[in-house]
């Protein structure tokens, strides 16, 4: 606001003090004036009894009467105070000479200055104009303050946006190696604490070399999607993870997990791959995209490193590319039957 914009509010029994104080007031160029003729009048007006008053009813400035019948200038002033919508507005006092005890009042109550009266008119001109000064400075900084929480609180917001998308693989939307490399950790410590075993998968799309020559780069893209999407969709329990962990390879942790459950999620994962049917390149054996998946196992040993059960799905899993694809393997034995033996054609 300009000065001259400001809303003025003019608390006063005395009608003849009101218009005195109007006339002086649009004098010096302000022109949004409000008189009121009782404190109760004021209160009413500005909604002292209600936790919010209206923005278009909050005063720049507030001239206000000490003696008046009823809710008297002390009285108006404490609530003004007390009330979180126009505790900022200043207050100058209006009062007779002599009265210096309740002048005393009126600055405990939170009144900013004092006119006496009756008000030489230089006197109050110079005061309004500084209370307002000082309102317009005091508006800034509540602006500037509202603004600066704004802005915190959006970058909480994006701070924990960015945490969570630097944990995910842009292309897939699963978590990503580097959210993986730490969630192993802290499930290999849990279950080393708690004695519980914990499992491992290695899944690795078969051929995939191969698709992307035949339907080009965007359709393996497309491909690496919907696989991820199905492996997801595949895990039933909430301590499960899956992370994509390179290429076209993807890494399952399963809490709580021994080697013979280990085994039943991950022929429950290849079977689903499988039954999506994605068309494989014409130059595979295999007429649908398949995964080979390496499962391991472990009691979790104090002094016994984590990536050693990494290690050992991951040999799983090359057993299980050697040993023709799409099946499951573990480190001491081979779950899926071969096509032949599935009586497959
Ligand atoms: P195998 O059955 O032995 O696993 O054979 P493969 O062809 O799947 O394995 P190889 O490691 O030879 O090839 C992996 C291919 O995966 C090669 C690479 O271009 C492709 N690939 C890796 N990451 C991406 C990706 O983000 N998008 C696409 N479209 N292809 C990818
Ligand atoms: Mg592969
Ligand atoms: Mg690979």
């Amino acid at each position: 606001m300009t000065l001259n914009q400001a809303k003025i509010m003019v608390v006063d029994d005395s009608r003849l003090a009101r218009a005195s104080l109007e006339e002086l007031l649009r004098r010096e160029g302000y022109h949004d004036i409000t008189q009121m003729d009782s404190g109760q009048a004021a209160a009413d007006h500005l909604g002292l009894d209600k936790t919010r008053t209206p923005s278009n009813r909050r005063p720049d400035l507030i001239l206000l009467d000490i003696v008046m019948e009823g809710l008297d200038g002390i009285g108006l002033c404490q609530r003004l105070k007390a009330h979180q919508d126009l505790r900022h507005v200043p207050v100058i006092m209006l009062t007779a000479q002599a009265d210096s005890e309740s002048l005393r009042q009126a600055f405990q109550a939170g009144a900013m200055d004092y006119v006496t009266k009756p008000h030489r008119e230089v006197d109050l001109a110079l005061r309004v104009r500084s209370a307002l000064t000082l309102k317009a400075e005091i508006d800034r900084r509540k602006a500037r303050e509202a603004e600066l929480v704004e802005v915190t609180q959006k970058m909480v917001a994006l701070n924990r946006k960015l945490r969570l998308l630097s944990n995910l693989d842009g292309l897939t939307g699963i978590s990503n190696r580097r959210f993986f490399d730490e969630a192993f950790q802290r499930e290999w410590r849990r279950a080393l604490r708690q004695g519980h075993p914990l499992g491992v998968l290695m899944i690795d799309i078969d051929h995939f070399k191969a698709y992307n020559d035949y339907f080009g780069h965007a359709q393996g893209d497309e491909c690496l999607k919907q696989v991820a999407r199905c492996l997801l969709e595949g895990l039933r329990r909430p301590g499960d993870l899956l992370a994509r962990y390179g290429g076209e390879e993807f890494v399952v942790v399963l809490a709580d997990t021994d080697q013979q459950g280990a085994l039943v999620v991950a022929e429950g994962l290849r079977q689903a791959v499988e039954r999506l049917g994605l068309p494989q390149a014409g130059s595979c054996p295999a007429q649908v995209v398949t995964v080979s998946i390496g499962a391991a196992a472990a009691l979790p040993q104090e002094g016994q490193a984590e990536h050693d059960l990494l290690a050992q799905a991951d040999r799983a899993l090359y057993r299980a590319k050697a040993l023709s694809r799409n099946r499951v393997t573990c480190s001491w034995t081979t779950l899926t039957l071969s096509r032949g033996e599935r009586g497959e054609s």
